[in-house]
């Protein structure tokens, strides 16, 4: 009997079963775990039983179609270490469920590519008469192309084909690479430096961060780059948010590379065209493989360039169950197919940005928007300290609406909701409440009388007055926007508005029918949230009214700024792109904030100075390294003893620098009728992490109920 580590689905380590044979790596199998069958993949073979050999069970299928492939059981052997969770799991979340089904998969079939042989090229072409058989004739001569692209050309190419097979014209082959026609614009001189930059380590890894404003070119970069790799036959892997990958990108695409095998792999693609992809990708018959996060573990025969578009985007972190962040693993990827990766953003993270500072990366910028004549907007801030707000909107803000109303335009009125918890401020001079421990904004806590630090747990009374200047008149931030429509409609009683979340652009024809609209010119006004600041291109849009840009700043999560200045420098992208030029006005009661000027001067570097400035002073990222323990249960009191407890037996074993707090409740606290709360576990020493979070893994492990939920977040971007 031969003994194997299968990779089953479940919280458990690789189970051992036994079989007549050595059966490959990799391979998937049928086994038996608790009575029930289970499909399980091969993770070790000829290992030496540590249990009772009678009581190791038989495997009961081998199925011989595919085999996962090594460097991709690496890559999920490090998620699995690296974001502390189950194997089996780990594999079982990079799986299609084509995969993990119980029956023999078909290959799929690969695309053949025919060109004309040594033969066929000393023959007479076709006579000039003919002039789409002329035209198959000359593209089989100068090229190698698929059935697709020929019929293209002629929709009977398969008749010209068979015919010029039997007269033994033909090599054909399923390993080529169709042809790509040139871009059609002329790079400029940043964007020549860019990818010259880039192709001169296509055999190496390397990271790059193509650091540009919308608008700048970067998808061009990408595509000049990706020209080359694919032309040698290699494979690329292009990530973006799930929000960006629209028909209008993928259109693009498809003219800048007609005919290439492409893979596009996202949440929405159907259960069997996805698994069917994974495996053209797997078996390198696809050489281009568009996705959003869950992309990046498609296993891939000759991975050759990785570009993650807009890398700074948190749509990258799953935060659910296996809590990784793509790019992340994009990056590693890359190291281990020794390839570039590019990571492409308008305003970076402050994690890359760090990296790229520090020569650990290489910078390319794109400094100009590509088309000379799409202005950059006009940004002002407007300060409303002392302006009396109606729901939200200062007079001003309402006139420039109305005006623009009046004149045709379309407006957006943008509410910043992220990160959002009560904070108290000082109208009178602007202080803020920090705590006095750490970097973090107090939170208010309105029943209890409390100011509360949701980093360390600090807490204080209310205070009467302000510290700085003595103003007893102190006001809770963030309300007041409840009712933003309602005002809208009284001032604009003749303006079609439309609201557009989560809720309004939940099915994939709603956006579609939000650019019809738009471009029909039935709206006016639109008011949003960060749903409006991505990726969405809406050419009449030429002002933009941010609300309350202010929360992020009186945000407890440490992200909030970097949040913020993002959405601000996106929404404002979209404010005029075509020839004319964009408004976008800003309320806000700290005019002074660093966050401003940088939005005002457009100027990432400036912001990012600045605020990596503030996380060096805490050693938060990118100085410091950091996980959230996580738990929930149906009573606060619960999961915070429960989480203290566990952190109490762990503490003499921490090693000694390795800081981990005590359990506050997270921003959201209550979600769908549980309570939640974290520790965080801190570290400049990465390595040190990850044995506190191994620490905590063991202890956490021998509490699998539902009464109390827990989980690990390395690296986490929520709080
Ligand atoms: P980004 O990805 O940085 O937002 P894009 O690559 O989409 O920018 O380019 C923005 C617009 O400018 C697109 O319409 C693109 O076709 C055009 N463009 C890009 N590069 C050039 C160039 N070198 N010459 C002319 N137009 C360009
Ligand atoms: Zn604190």
């Amino acid at each position: 009997m031969i003994y194997h580590h299968i990779a089953l689905n479940t919280i458990l380590p690789p189970l051992t079963y036994s079989h007549t044979a050595e059966i490959p790596l990799g391979s998937r199998v049928l086994v038996k775990l608790r009575g029930k069958t289970q499909i399980g993949i091969v993770w070790a073979n000829q290992v030496q039983p540590d249990i009772d050999v009678h009581k190791i069970l038989p495997i009961i299928q081998v199925f011989n179609d595919f085999r996962l492939p090594e460097n991709w059981r690496e890559l999920i052997q490090f998620t699995s270490r690296y974001y502390h969770y189950p194997i089996g799991q780990t594999v079982f979340t990079a799986l299609p469920s084509l995969l993990k089904e119980n029956k023999i998969i078909e290959p799929p079939e690969a695309p053949i590519y025919y060109t004309l042989n040594d033969v066929g090229k000393t023959q007479t072409p076709p006579p000039k008469n003919h002039a789409k058989k002329l035209a198959i004739w000359s593209a089989l001569l100068s090229g190698s192309l698929n059935l697709a692209a020929l019929k293209k050309i002629h929709p009977k190419a398969k008749d010209f084909i068979q015919e010029y097979e039997q007269l033994g014209w033909l090599n054909a082959t399923t390993l080529a690479t169709p042809p790509i026609p040139p871009s059609p614009h002329i790079l400029n001189a940043e964007q020549v430096a860019a990818t010259t930059a880039v192709k001169s380590h296509l055999f190496e890894y390397k990271t790059f961060l193509l650091h540009g404003i919308t608008g700048s070119g970067k998808t061009e970069v990408y595509f000049d780059i990706m020209a080359d790799v694919l032309a040698r036959g290699k494979q690329v892997l292009f990530l973006l948010p799930e929000i960006n990958l629209t028909p209008q990108l993928l259109n693009r695409v498809a003219q800048r590379f007609p005919d290439m095998p492409t893979a596009v792999l996202h949440s929405q693609t159907a259960a069997g065209a996805r698994g069917r992809d994974y495996l053209r990708a797997m078996l390198g018959q696809a050489k281009l493989v568009i996705g959003t996060r869950l992309a990046v573990f498609t296993p891939m025969a000759d991975l050759g360039l990785v570009v993650v578009d807009e890398e700074h985007d948190n749509s990258f972190k799953q935060d659910n169950e296996l809590r990784y962040h793509a790019r992340d693993l994009a990056v590693w990827r890359a190291r281990q197919a020794a390839c570039p990766i590019v990571l492409g953003s308008a305003t970076p993270s402050l994690e890359t940005w760090h990296k790229a500072q520090s020569g650990a990366y290489q910078l390319l910028t794109l400094s100009n928007r590509a088309n000379e004549l799409a202005q950059l907007p006009d940004i002002s801030v407007l300060d409303v300290r002392r302006v009396p707000l109606d729901n939200g909107f200062s007079p001003q803000v309402l006139n420039l609406l109305k005006e623009n109303f009046k004149n045709g335009g379309l407006s957006l009125v943008y509410l910043n909701r992220r990160g959002f918890a009560p904070a108290l401020f000082c109208a009178d001079c602007g202080h803020t409440f920090g705590c006095p421990n750490c970097s973090a904004k107090m939170v208010l806590h309105q029943r209890a009388r409390q100011l509360r630090c949701h980093h360390c747990d600090f807490r204080q009374p209310v205070p009467h007055s302000c510290v700085e200047c003595g103003n007893q008149d102190l006001t809770a931030v963030g309300q007041g926007t409840q009712r933003v429509e309602e005002t809208l409609k009284n001032a604009l009683p003749h303006a079609k508005i439309a609201r557009v979340d989560r809720d309004s652009t939940s099915r994939k024809t709603d956006w579609a029918d939000l650019y019809a609209q738009i471009a029909a010119n039935e709206l006016d006004v639109l008011v949003g949230t960060q749903m409006l600041a991505k990726g969405h291109d809406f050419a009449r849009l030429n002002l933009v009214a941010v609300l309350n840009a202010d929360c992020s700043l009186f945000s407890s999560d440490f992200r909030a700024p970097e949040r913020l200045f993002a959405e601000l420098m996106q929404v404002s992208g979209r404010a005029g792109r075509a020839e004319h030029r964009g408004r976008v006005m800003i309320q806000t009661r700290l005019p002074e904030h660093e966050i401003f000027q940088a939005v005002k001067a457009q100027d990432f570097a400036l912001f990012a100075e600045h605020e990596l400035a503030q996380r060096q002073l805490f050693n938060l990222p990118p100085f410091g390294f950091q996980a959230a323990i996580r738990a929930d249960a149906v009573q606060m009191r619960e999961v915070v003893d429960f989480l203290n407890e566990i952190r109490d037996v762990i503490a003499p074993l921490l090693p000694e620098n390795v800081w981990q707090m005590g359990a506050v409740p997270m921003l959201m606290a209550r979600l769908a009728e549980r309570e939640r709360a974290q520790i965080f576990v801190e570290s400049a020493d990465r390595a040190a992490l990850h044995r506190a979070l191994g620490l905590w893994e063991q202890v956490l492990a021998q509490y699998r109920d539902n009464k109390i939920r827990w989980h690990i977040d390395v690296d986490y971007q929520e709080m």
